[in-house]
């Protein structure tokens, strides 16, 4: 409010265009906000099909959706491409790699966050994270390497070592299964099956730790149907350039390592000022803002209220749309309202027809169901009636149609 009493349009900053980021523009820009949508890259990406792209599923572009195309639709919001570099919160300023700076009277943070090494020796130099379309890219295109090599007798073996049983570990071991035993004797009948292994290390005694003991052993069945090496209670010490190395000295051989494990803030947000607490997120009141920062906001994997959430889209998505609405309020003078999160429950992929589904009240759903689930519930979450409509098709000519029309791993 202005001092006369009249209303004022507030302007804010959102940095990250992920689905936290995405949700409280949208809520600002339909509440009259002025917005300026910020982000490194020029889409937003989609990352529960990460796996999907890093496999050959699904091509790169149907997970992401340009920021321009989703700011289009209201009139009031800009899109800024860049990295965050700084903030100036006592002149409440952000400043972006290139220098620009944008004045903000509200300011959402929701970069998420990126991979977490925890100063495994080794991990980062010799293993791949999953974070982005980028690190999803680079892992299809070794695996299209590795495997031309092994077909052509220039390397021996094409072995996959995956550390971390929870969600992302083991939705990325059964997709790189089916890849192995679907797709390799149609696409590479020169690579004989002992050639190849997926191996999935946890270092505790289940996969899938947040879900029930009945979906835990079911998951942990279906993967090892699928021909999953499982190494549990085992912990990862080092990693080599082939091989990880366990606490207890086993080396498991690894041609290519996938780090599914550990989360931690973004550089430039760990150094930003901010208070941090577990994995460097930010340290949120009960509304989602900072205390000593009020007009800051944080929402998604960022944000660490004190009721921790788990890192999940749902989450996110609420968070974003709550954190919209409290500015409209504050912007009008009203209080800001705490946070509560409708858990609609939380499932993994393990494979083709195979999935893991637990509902809010305790229901569980296991196998074909759960994975006809599993997909409509993404494709209604994924942005852009093309990018639907074409991971709808490449779903059902991979998983229903004959096995040779996976021959996509060799694009
Ligand atoms: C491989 C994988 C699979 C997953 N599968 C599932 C699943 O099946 N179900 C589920 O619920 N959740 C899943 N998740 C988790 C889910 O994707 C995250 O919880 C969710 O994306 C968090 O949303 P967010 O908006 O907080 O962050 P993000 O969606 O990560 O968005 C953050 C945005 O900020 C941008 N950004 C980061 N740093 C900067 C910077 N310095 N400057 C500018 N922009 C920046 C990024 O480019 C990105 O666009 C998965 C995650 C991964 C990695």
């Amino acid at each position: 409010m202005t001092a006369d009493g009249n209303r004022t349009r507030p302007r804010a900053v959102v940095v990250g265009a992920g689905f936290a980021g995405l949700n409280a523009a949208r809520e600002l820009a339909r509440g009259g906000a002025f917005v300026t949508l910020v982000d490194h890259n020029p889409y937003t990406t989609f990352q529960p099909l990460l796996y999907q792209v890093a496999t050959a599923v699904i091509p790169a572009g149907d997970v992401s959706y340009p920021m321009r195309a989703f700011a289009g639709k209201y009139p009031d919001m800009r899109v800024r491409v860049g990295g965050l570099a700084k903030l100036h919160l006592g002149e409440k300023r952000v400043e972006l790699v290139d220098g620009t700076v944008i004045d903000y009277d509200y300011l959402v943070l929701a970069t998420g966050v990126s991979t977490n090494w925890l100063g495994i020796e080794g991990a980062e130099k010799h293993s791949m994270p999953l974070y982005s379309v980028r690190d999803a890219v680079t892992l299809r295109r070794t695996l299209v390497r590795l495997l031309e090599e092994t077909a052509e007798g220039r390397r021996p073996t094409t072995h996959a070592v995956i550390v971390g049983g929870g969600a992302t570990g083991v939705e990325m071991a059964g997709t790189m299964a089916e890849l192995r035993r679907r797709t390799l004797p149609y696409t590479h009948p020169e690579i004989r099956p002992d050639q190849t292994s997926v191996t999935l290390v946890e270092r505790f005694d289940d996969v899938l730790p947040p879900y029930k003991p009945r979906l835990r052993e079911s998951a942990a069945k279906a993967l090892r149907r699928r021909g999953v090496r499982l190494r549990l209670g085992s912990t990862v010490a080092a990693v080599e350039p082939d091989a990880v190395v366990l606490t207890d000295g086993t080396r498991l051989h690894s041609d290519v390592t996938v780090w599914a494990l550990g989360v931690t803030a973004p550089n430039e947000v760990a150094d930003c000022g901010l208070p941090q607490g577990k994995g460097g997120r930010i340290v949120v009141t009960e509304a989602l803002n900072v205390r000593e920062h009020p007009e800051v906001f944080v929402a998604g994997d960022l944000a660490l209220p004190s009721d921790p959430l788990p890192q999940l889209a749902q989450p996110a998505i609420q968070m974003g749309k709550h954190v919209g609405r409290q500015i409209l309020a504050a912007a009008e003078g009203l209080p800001v309202a705490p946070f509560s999160y409708r858990d609609p429950g939380i499932m993994a992929v393990v494979g083709r027809a195979e999935a893991v589904v637990q509902l809010r009240n305790g229901a569980t759903i296991r196998g074909l169901v759960a994975w006809l689930v599993w997909i409509l519930v993404h494709l209604a979450y994924l942005l852009g009636g093309r990018n639907r409509i074409s991971v709808l098709i490449d779903f059902v000519w991979r998983y229903v149609g004959p096995p040779r029309s996976a021959a996509s791993v060799v694009e």
